[in-house]
């Protein structure tokens, strides 16, 4: 067999990480919605996980099943894996992030504030999160954030998204 060429690792490992992160996301205490993000570094170290939910200390109690409540206090996944590993002295300049569903625009913030590069997202769009999510891509854009779409299904079917609006749907 051929080496590998530098897409082709690119590809398994981005497959790798989607898996982790999806293994964090079921560590979730939400009752709906359950995401996981991981920053990795340029030499494919884990930097950061998290999962969406409350700070650390806010009880998981029957706020979680109250969604106003609940979207007044969770950290999404993509925060959570940054500010966590901000305890630890990490950095993130020039890291990956690996996330379940697409970053909102509040993360895309964070996100780009951290010096992270790139972004690789599986999971669908989604209704109520449409607007968000499509200025998140707009910011990352502008930024010069690279931001890539993987259907979640393992099957080799990637895409660049090129412009806001015209993602890949899983
Ligand atoms: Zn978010």
């Amino acid at each position: 067999m051929p080496p590998k060429t530098f897409a082709e690792k690119q590809e398994a490992w981005d497959k790798r990480f989607l898996d982790m992160a999806r293994l964090v996301a079921a560590w979730s205490k939400d009752p709906s919605t359950q995401v996981g993000a991981v920053v990795v570094d340029p030499d494919y170290r884990v930097r950061g996980m998290g999962y969406n939910g409350f700070p650390a200390g806010i009880k998981d109690d029957e706020r979680l099943h109250d969604r106003p409540a609940k979207h007044k206090l969770v950290v999404h996944a993509e925060t959570n894996a940054i500010a966590t590993a901000c305890r630890h002295g990490a950095s993130f300049l020039g890291c990956t992030l690996y996330v379940t569903a697409p970053p909102c625009s509040s993360c895309a913030g964070v996100i780009i504030q951290a010096g992270i590069i790139r972004v690789v997202w599986c999971g669908a769009l989604r209704a109520d999160w449409a607007e968000s999510e499509a200025l998140a891509r707009s910011m990352f854009a502008e930024a010069g954030v690279e931001i890539e779409a993987g259907d979640g299904r393992h099957d080799g079917v990637w895409g660049a998204l090129e412009a806001p609006g015209e993602g890949r749907r899983a």
